[in-house]
């Protein structure tokens, strides 16, 4: 099912990188992107992120996998098998798909082969933003544009260009969205120095390519999207609608993540039955008011995504589980 095919159903997609176990965290994120699309009538698809080949394991691929079967989180198209017409559905398989997009985005004229090192970055960036992001200050930037130059063979990494202007797109959580690129991040590495492709050039050649006509994923890649929309553009692709989530943060106000044991999903299928983790998830999501066992159908019977306040972070308290 790709978009030459006149299925106007909503797709939706959960796309982890296999770098560990799942966590609440990542359960909520699963649930609410899952319901969305099954709420309108909609497909859903699993893509595996494994383009870091030095944090992705393939066991971990398996566990999430297993862990989604368990919580009643089906899919119809993806995974690690690949069922389905746009695969392969992991990225570590999808390399010439990358660099056909990759070229096409080179013929723009508006990429560049940048040799900065992480520190040469670190001396030269403009001020940075306060999440300690860094603003690339176009240190190998060429003086004029479209650069059609020659690749040289030294190792680099290729940089897009950013116009100092606004993107501007409707977030399904957050509402309206402005993002000025320059001012954000500065030009952005498509393709890094070890020729592994960057996340935001493979994310939106394979939601295009999939047919994905909705993301549901987490608010730090809130930026990401309008990075994303620009290299859809530049492409001549159509971006799917975007809804961002508030993180699941832990008592101590960091996001959920491996260091929090008691919420990962080994522990949590230890003491805890598939429907009440669910009703974990749906309620730190506010979609019901306490924690209760409940199945991802029976949430789908009433799912709004209006339900999911526009909020900062979501605080787990410590006695939730
Ligand atoms: N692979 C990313 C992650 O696990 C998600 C990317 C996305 O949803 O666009 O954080």
């Amino acid at each position: 099912m790709d978009k030459t095919s006149s299925d106007t159903r909503v797709k939706g997609r959960f796309a982890p990188s296999p770098t560990g176990r799942m966590h609440l965290g990542n359960v909520y994120t699963a649930l609410l992107s899952w319901l969305s699309a099954r709420s309108a009538g909609g497909t859903w698809l699993l893509r595996i992120e494994d383009l870091d080949p030095q944090r992705s394991r393939y066991e971990y691929a398996r566990l999430i996998e297993d862990d989604l079967h368990w919580l009643g989180l089906d899919w119809d198209e993806g995974g690690l098998d690949g069922t389905g017409a746009a695969g392969p559905y992991s990225q570590s398989r999808r390399h010439d798909i990358y660099l056909e997009y990759f070229s096409r985005l080179r013929d723009t004229g508006l990429t560049y082969p940048c040799y900065c090192t992480r520190a040469d970055i670190m001396a030269t960036q403009a001020p940075h933003q306060s999440d300690g992001r860094v603003i690339y200050a176009g240190t190998c930037r060429p003086h004029a544009l479209p650069c059609y130059a020659d690749e040289p063979q030294r190792p680099h990494a290729t940089r897009l260009y950013v116009p100092d202007e606004d993107i501007l797109f409707t977030d399904m959580v957050y509402g309206p969205q402005s993002v000025n690129l320059a001012r954000k991040c500065g030009d952005f590495v498509v393709r890094r120095a070890d020729g592994a492709w960057a996340y935001q050039l493979a994310v939106v050649v394979d939601d295009a390519l999939m047919g994905v006509s909705e993301v549901i994923r987490g608010n730090d890649l809130l930026q990401s999207a309008a990075q994303q929309i620009y290299l859809y553009r530049l492409l001549g692709l159509e971006p799917p609608q975007y809804g961002h989530l508030p993180l699941l943060c832990n008592s101590e106000r960091r996001r959920l993540s491996k260091r929090d044991r008691s919420l990962a999903m080994d522990e949590l299928r230890q003491r805890h039955t598939a429907a009440e983790i669910i009703g974990m998830a749906a309620a730190a999501a506010g979609l019901i008011p306490h924690p209760m066992p409940i199945s991802p159908a029976e949430l789908a019977a009433t799912f709004s995504l209006k339900a999911v306040r526009p909020t900062g972070n979501i605080i787990i308290p410590d006695n939730f589980v």
